[in-house]
């Protein structure tokens, strides 16, 4: 997959992408990304993206014309049909669902805002779609970028090692993982589910579903009132609210 990042900060991007599975992913080739700096296309003599807001107001606004140059040399190098996103707190809540459906996608450029945002004329002639990481305000939109990019690695063949870890993963299926355990077995009195140790592959796929539903149940019962379960899955869920007596 490629992914362009629109940014006045690329090393930032570079920097964080050089680590773990995604780094990976790129070195082997299953990722490509590359940045644009809006700075690069600027003209006046200091090289500048932002300026004051009109009506006033603290802060600065990211000017049209670099980014629209920026994005366009994006959009140069992708390969055709590939869409722009702008990375922005009112955008559309990026979820695994959206993940997915971006990697159908031929190419993505991510748009990274800074300061108080961007110009609106830029977004509404520009950009495809916009897309929040979550309910709160961040500094910049590479932080975004990269937690899109991330998810999305994720998703490709190739990035993590073994091939069914991302299909186990929360939200893949719907439900919240289940508890993980390691040794030792016994930690200061605390003992791991037995079942996990006997060795009953069925007894174990088994008992992961029902805490995966039972978790969900507990802590995000909005996934389960979208899921339609199935008969096994509801006999799972009694059981585990059984065990918590709130059944
Ligand atoms: N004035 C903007 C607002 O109230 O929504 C906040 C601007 S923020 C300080 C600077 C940049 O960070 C934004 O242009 C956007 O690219 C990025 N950003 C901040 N919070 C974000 C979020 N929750 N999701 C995605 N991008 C975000």
């Amino acid at each position: 997959m490629r992914i362009a990042v629109v940014t006045l900060f690329p090393e930032m991007i570079r920097e964080a992408l050089a680590h773990g599975v995604v780094g990976r992913a790129i070195q082997g080739g299953v990722l490509k990304v590359e940045c644009f700096d809006p700075r690069a296309y600027t003209s006046d003599v200091h090289r500048s993206v932002d300026d004051r807001p009109f009506g006033g107001g603290p802060g600065m606004v990211l000017k049209v014309e670099p980014l629209r140059a920026a994005l366009r040399a994006a959009m140069n190098v992708m390969p055709g049909g590939s869409r722009r996103v702008y990375m922005g707190a009112a955008g559309r809540q990026f979820d695994q669902g959206v993940a997915r459906a971006a990697l159908e996608w031929p190419g993505l450029v991510l748009l990274a805002g800074r300061y108080e945002g961007v110009d609106q004329r830029l977004l509404d002639a520009e950009i495809d779609s916009e897309w929040s990481i979550g309910d709160y305000v961040v500094s910049g939109g590479e932080l975004p970028a990269l937690v899109v990019i991330d998810a999305l690695a994720r998703l490709l063949p190739g990035t993590l090692g073994c091939a069914e870890s991302a299909g186990q993963e929360s939200f893949s299926d719907g439900l919240l993982d289940w508890p993980h355990y390691t040794r030792p077995a016994e930690l200061g009195g605390v003992a791991v589910p037995t079942v996990l140790t006997g060795g009953d592959h069925a007894a174990i796929s088994r008992w992961r579903l029902r805490e995966a539903l039972g978790r969900t149940w507990l802590r995000r019962p909005d996934l389960l009132e979208r899921r339609d379960m199935s008969e096994l899955e509801r006999v799972l869920l009694e059981e585990f609210k059984a065990t918590t007596g709130k059944a």
